[in-house]
Order: C-alpha cells, then structure tokens, then sequence
C-alpha cells in the first residue's frame, strides 16, 4: 500500500503518520524526520537543509526530490510505504508521478488530516516547549503555516481531482484520530 499522508505543521501528523504506518506494516517515511536526523549528524545534506528549516522555509525541490527517490527505490519499500511530509510542492508531485511511474507503481490513497488551525497555533507553541525545536517559534511557525497555505494546501485539490484524497478529523484524543485513520485506509 502506498499512502500519502498531508496536513499542516502542528496536526499530529508526525505522530499519526508513525501509528498508521506501524498498523499498516510499511515503512514510514518522514522527510523532515531524514533531514533532522541529517542536521544531527552533520552531513552534507542536513547543512543544506538547515537554514531553510530554520527559517521555516521548505528544502529546495531538488534536494528534496533526490532524497526521497533514493528512500523509496530501498527494499523494504516493496510492499509499500507512507510518505510523511512529501510531497509539499507542485514541482514535488510532478516528481513523485514520474518515481512512481517508472517503478510501474502507484498511489492507493492520499490523506488529509485536518485540524482547527487555533488549535495547531497550541500545539506548535507546546512542543517548541517540550522538544526545543529551533523552527518551532512563533514567528517561523506563523511562517511555516503560511508556507502550507500557498505552497502544499493546492495539492490537496490535485489529489482531491484524481479521486484519491480522503480527509480525516484530526481534533482529539491520539487514538481516536488513530482508529479514524484506519478505518478510512483500509478501505481504499
Ligand atoms: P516536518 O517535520 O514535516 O514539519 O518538516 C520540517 C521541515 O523540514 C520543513 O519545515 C521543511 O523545512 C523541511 N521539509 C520537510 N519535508 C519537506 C519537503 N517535502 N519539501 C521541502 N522541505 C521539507
């Protein structure tokens, strides 16, 4: 099964992408868990990515794109994967389609996870407090959110066009957004 799962910074979406990808026995793959792993170790790729992260700007395409191709095309990949975070960006889908096309492959369902946006203000301010996060103060979160609104929230609409898009409520207790997940994956 291969998933795409989407929604603005702050809506659980890291935690969610992780217990649905467990329940559904494919790898999860976070873009921007690589590239904060990348920053950590200091690599070559996390001091290209840091600046714009912390600046709440996205990752150049290039460096992105290249990422993920090299991610997917792994073997445990086979059965499926759920990719957490890509694509964000027009350039990123078209990327993505081409990927896929060429590995004879396609996506199964694409989810949206939706949230009260006051609510994902909350939550962002409450774990740049708990995990000191550098791209998680009020000003580069305000920015992060007005990035998903221009850039990523218009593929939700590309998806929605292909029939693929499925939008779950996101507000409320981890494992009842969980069981919601599920039971709308499944069944795609
Ligand atoms: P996330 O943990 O998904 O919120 O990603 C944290 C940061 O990593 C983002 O604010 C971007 O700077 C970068 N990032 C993650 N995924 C992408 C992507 N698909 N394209 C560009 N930048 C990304």
């Amino acid at each position: 099964m291969r998933v795409v799962f989407m929604g603005p910074p702050g809506a659980g979406k890291g935690t969610q992408a992780a217990l649905l990808a467990a329940r559904l026995g494919i790898p999860h793959i976070s873009t921007g868990d690589i590239f904060r792993a990348n920053v950590a170790q200091g690599t070559e790729l996390g001091k290209q990515a840091q600046q714009y992260m912390d600046a709440g700007e996205y990752v150049p395409d290039t460096v992105t794109n290249a990422m993920v191709r090299d991610r997917i095309t792994h073997e445990d990949c086979r059965p499926g994967f759920l990719l957490d975070g890509y694509p964000r960006t027009v350039e990123q889908v078209a990327e993505l389609d081409a990927m896929l096309r060429s590995a004879g492959q396609k996506l199964d369902v694409v989810v949206e996870l939706t949230v009260d946006i006051d609510e994902v203000v909350t939550r962002l301010v409450k774990r740049a407090q708990d995990q000191g996060r550098s791209d998680d103060t009020e000003d580069v979160m305000r920015h992060r959110l007005e990035v998903y609104a221009e850039q990523t929230a218009p593929l939700i609409e590309t998806y929605s066009e292909r029939g693929l898009l499925v939008r779950v409520d996101g507000m409320g207790a981890i494992e009842d957004v969980t069981e919601r997940l599920i039971a709308v994956v499944i069944v795609n």
